[in-house]
């Protein structure tokens, strides 16, 4: 699409930008702390024995639980529980 070419180029002149967090940085600042992110996928199914993230109400279905894998926050907005140097979509 257009709109996304535009925003790439936009970030290249910026910096880079990153496939994980989609934020531009500057690579000459990119350290293990500067990136935040889930290295697991948000779900949604049961949360088996992590009840304690997510009560359920009487008239939810079991597998209505919505979270993190990996570290079971229930907001997809949620700040990412691991860190790491950004992956511009140049690396590989
Ligand atoms: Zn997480
Ligand atoms: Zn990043």
């Amino acid at each position: 699409m257009m709109e996304n070419n535009k925003e790439q180029s936009q970030a290249q002149r910026q910096g880079k930008l990153c496939r994980r967090c989609k934020l531009s940085y500057d690579p000459s600042s990119n350290t293990r702390s500067s990136c935040r992110f889930h290295p697991s996928f948000f779900v949604c199914r049961r949360h088996d024995d992590q009840k304690r993230y997510y009560e359920l109400g009487p008239n939810d279905p079991p597998y209505a639980a919505k979270f993190y894998d990996c570290c079971g926050a229930e907001n997809p907005n949620a700040i990412g529980c691991t860190t790491d140097v950004h992956v511009s979509y140049d690396d590989d």
